[in-house]
């Protein structure tokens, strides 16, 4: 039988607003101490009012714009039953009929294939809270402080193909969120999570069978092993008895690498839907919606490409810059400064632009990354980097033109970052210049050759590898402030004569 998989996913973000989605305690999740960032609204006591957050609804618009979405000029929030003891109020504020964000879709590139995959709707609602069963214990502890934090769901249609391409959506969704400041989407963290649902047919019929969902799946790697299980599992059951005749709901076991039976799914009229009656619906005029469409950043997607054809990184270079905001905008201005750069003191030619362009973007992900404050996403974290684009331009010519090493442009970078300081004062004072003049060099070179007769002796018999203990020793000499491989060449040179 040749069967095809029909996957479509549901994705819940964290929004990282200040406060929660109907009250004002803050959102701080994972954060602090459990149930200290708790009021009466999100403990849902009787007679309390909700309050919506409008930063979390426009943030959910933008995101609609981001992903090609209608944004809906008319929606409300609706209750949706069920009980659970991470759900206090004993209904979840959600959205039924009338989301932010209808239909929409993304492009997605898989191998050397664009595909499209097409969204149904993205809404808001509040998170439940977070429940802990502790190992081996017969009680359950109850953290309160997530409950009523913003989260934005994200369902698309069954466009999705293959595990992998389920992946990669979601790898290009964690992009956009991060592109857009609303989310950091660390699925580690629990800040995205993903729900997949899956069923099989027979390739070339159009009748769907009843899927089963995934729940709660946490990583990546988990989404596309669990979805990979099921194709497996779904085809032994169509070759052994049919089609599947009901939905059914089962979680993932990462360390078994199986998915196993929950329960069986309810069905909307089970939650009991009706509109929020603590919350009036909402009319967005043309002229709102359209300044939310404007607060759309490049997407990752585009960036990467301007990166590659305008900038001249690699491909690899785009995609770990942008997956981070500070280090994509802090290259861009690092190289605006290198594109201006020739003055009066430096000469730079068109032609070592882009080699200077690849120099900086290579620094910028082995060094920056050291630093912990800059891997965030928040705007704030730009802040905590001491190092202005310009005065990294300037490293990063000193480095081109051999001033200094890469080991000493390692400890400027360390200094430039504590003291706020410019490369040529700091190289200065650290007396980190390099070693380049031959004249110098070669005083070193003929004392290192004196002192080790014995190595001279093993290379002149043809064992070249001791070339290297003579070059570590002339950098020691110089405190590591020459040039490796002009040691190397000139002490060839000097054992040559
Ligand atoms: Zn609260
Ligand atoms: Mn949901």
């Amino acid at each position: 039988m040749d069967l095809e998989p029909i996957i479509g996913l549901e994705i819940h973000v964290q929004l990282k607003t200040k406060s929660k989605m109907f009250c004002a305690c803050p959102n701080l999740f994972g954060l602090g101490e459990p149930n200290t960032a708790i009021c009466p609204i999100c403990m849902g006591y009787p007679g309390t009012l909700p309050v919506p957050n409008q930063t979390a609804i426009e943030w959910t618009q933008r995101a609609g714009a981001a992903l090609n979405c209608q944004l809906a000029q008319h929606s409300k929030f609706d209750r949706k039953h069920y009980f659970y003891p991470d759900l206090p109020k004993g209904y979840q504020i959600s959205q039924y009929d009338q989301p932010f964000c209808v239909e929409g879709g993304i492009e997605i590139i898989v191998g050397d294939k664009t595909r499209t995959i097409r969204l149904e709707r993205i809404h808001l609602e509040e998170d439940a809270a977070k429940n802990t069963h502790p190992a081996g214990s017969n009680y359950t502890l109850v953290d309160y402080n997530r409950a009523g934090t913003p989260l934005m769901e994200i369902v698309t249609k069954p466009d999705i193909k293959s595990p992998l391409e389920a992946k990669i959506f979601m790898q290009e969704l964690q992009k956009i969120t991060r592109a857009l400041d609303i989310s950091d989407a660390d699925m580690e963290k629990g800040q995205m999570r993903c729900d997949a649902n899956i069923s099989l047919r027979e390739k070339g019929k159009s009748q769907l069978h009843p899927k089963t969902e995934i729940k709660n799946v946490n990583s990546f790697r988990f989404v596309e092993r669990a979805l990979a299980y099921e194709i497996e599992r779904q085809t032994k059951i169509w070759e052994e008895s049919g089609p599947p005749t009901q939905l059914s709901t089962r979680g993932y076991d990462s360390k078994q690498g199986i998915t196993y039976e929950q329960r069986t799914k309810e069905e909307a009229a089970d939650y009991r839907y009706f509109p929020e009656p603590d919350i009036p619906p909402f009319d967005f005029s043309e002229e709102d919606l359209g300044k939310i469409k404007m607060t759309v950043p490049e997407l990752p997607l585009a960036k990467q490409a301007r990166f590659i054809d305008q900038l001249g990184t690699t491909h690899e270079q785009a995609l770990l810059l942008i997956a981070n905001n500070s280090l994509a905008n802090f290259f861009e201005d690092v190289v605006s400064e290198i594109q201006q750069l020739d003055n009066d003191e430096v000469t730079i030619m068109p032609k070592e632009v882009g080699p200077l362009v690849s120099l900086a973007a290579n620094f910028i992900l082995r060094y920056l990354k050291n630093y912990p404050p800059y891997l965030g996403n928040n705007q704030s974290d730009q802040a905590a980097l001491l190092i202005s684009p310009a005065n990294f331009a300037e490293l990063i010519v000193l480095v081109y033109q051999n001033k200094i090493n890469k080991d000493s442009a390692a400890k400027v970078l360390t200094e430039m970052q504590r003291t706020g300081g410019d490369p040529d004062h700091i190289i200065e004072n650290l007396n980190l210049a390099q070693v380049s003049k031959s004249a110098d060099l070669e005083q070193y070179i003929s004392a290192v050759i004196q002192a080790n007769p014995d190595v001279v002796a093993k290379i002149v018999a043809g064992k070249s590898g001791a070339m290297q203990y003579l070059t570590g020793q002339v950098m020691a000499r110089t405190q590591g402030k020459a040039n490796p491989q002009d040691v190397t060449r000139l002490l060839k040179e000097a054992l040559e004569k």
